[in-house]
């Protein structure tokens, strides 16, 4: 059976797990607010969702910048008067050793990934009365080090302390706070050579690379009435790459 009148905004939806996001969650009979840095992006998921029986909006939204936030949930709200489930997946990844990381690569990837999800929480929380779920897309790499990432690394170590400490604030308020960890999944923003792939799969005992619909189906799960005693969560999708 599918749902009536639930509303989900995914961020970053343009594109990657993001979209897929947004497909699976369409396909469960959300309305969908797809929004992303690219409009043109978040309009063509937008059509794709719509494609599927439910309503969407799509809303061009820089997640880092507060006055682009409330006007994403102004549009939402003037649209569906409320919100069900925020699912905060925008993210980037730019590799850059420590010792030439500028203070603004620093600050661009902490505004991005962790500022952003402080920034549209504080909205959501206006806007779902009688409860809802807000679900933060993490990483493996909250739970172990990457080269390259030491600014990213600390955004989704930050990711996994935040949805603890609002899960504790929003749990009387019918209101749960969970995160995904990805592992290795096949997105545009992760692109890389067939060589580097093999590499990355010799590490993943389940040895596929995952797919944006790996993510989306956890966060389907979190979104739904059967996860309702699970607060403050992180859910590792990962294939296995960090039981090891
Ligand atoms: P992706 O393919 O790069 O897609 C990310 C989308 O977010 C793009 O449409 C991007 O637009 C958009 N975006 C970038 N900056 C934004 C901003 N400031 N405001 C709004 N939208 C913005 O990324 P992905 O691989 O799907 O990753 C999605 C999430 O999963 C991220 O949080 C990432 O950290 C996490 N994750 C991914 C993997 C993986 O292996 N792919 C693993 C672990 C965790 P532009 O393309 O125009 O920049």
């Amino acid at each position: 059976m599918k749902l009536k009148d639930k509303v989900a905004i995914v961020t970053g939806a343009g594109v990657g797990i993001g979209r897929g996001i947004a497909l699976e969650m369409a396909k469960e009979g959300y309305d969908i607010v797809v929004t992303d840095i690219n409009q043109e992006n978040a309009e063509q998921v937008a059509a794709e969702v719509a494609a599927l029986g439910v309503k969407s909006l799509s809303v061009k939204c820089d997640v880092s910048n507060s006055s682009e936030v409330t006007e994403l949930f102004n549009q939402t709200v003037a649209q569906f008067s409320k919100v069900d489930v925020l699912v905060n997946n925008a993210g980037i990844y730019p590799f850059v050793p420590f010792e030439s990381m500028q203070e603004a690569d620093w600050d661009k990837v902490m505004n991005v990934n962790l500022k952003s999800i402080f920034l549209t929480s504080k909205e959501a929380l206006k806007t779902m009365p009688e409860g809802g779920r807000i679900i933060n897309i993490s990483s493996i790499a909250s739970l172990q080090g990457f080269a390259g990432l030491v600014h990213y690394c600390a955004t989704k170590g930050g990711v996994n302390g935040m949805i603890r400490a609002l899960a504790l604030e929003t749990a009387a308020k019918n209101i749960t706070v969970n995160a995904v960890a990805p592992g290795a999944i096949q997105t545009p923003g992760a692109q890389m050579p067939e060589d580097q792939i093999k590499g990355i799969l010799t590490g993943i005992p389940i040895a596929r690379m995952g797919q944006p619909e790996d993510i989306a189906n956890a966060v389907v799960f979190l979104a739904s009435e059967k996860s309702s005693y699970i607060t403050g969560q992180v859910i590792v999708v990962d294939g296995g790459w960090t039981i090891k």
